[in-house]
């Protein structure tokens, strides 16, 4: 059984990827590189508490693509942290 047939995720995952989306579309000056984003993402998802669904629970969460608000707030306040601190020192080669 491969890692992309495992039956258990962490929704959080799914979750940062669209909080990230929405802050690059809402600031165009963000550096989107590879590098930068998967900064991003690892550091907010290392502040998160993981919400580990099975496949089954993950088809539901994606329906409702909602959290509640107290995770909700955690989401965007780790996903912001974790934008302005990689902006601040990329870790990019500068070409
Ligand atoms: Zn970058």
């Amino acid at each position: 059984m491969s890692m992309a047939e495992k039956d258990y995720w962490n929704i959080m995952e799914k979750f940062v990827e669209e909080a990230i989306d929405e802050c690059f579309e809402k600031e165009p000056s963000l550096c989107r590189c590879p590098q930068c984003r998967g900064d991003i993402a690892a550091l907010a998802l290392n502040q998160l508490k993981p919400i580990y669904v099975s496949t089954a629970e993950g088809e539901v969460y994606s329906r409702l693509q909602e959290l509640d608000w107290q995770n909700r707030c955690n989401l965007l306040f780790a996903v912001h942290g974790a934008i302005k601190k990689v902006a601040s020192s990329p870790r990019h080669k500068d070409s």
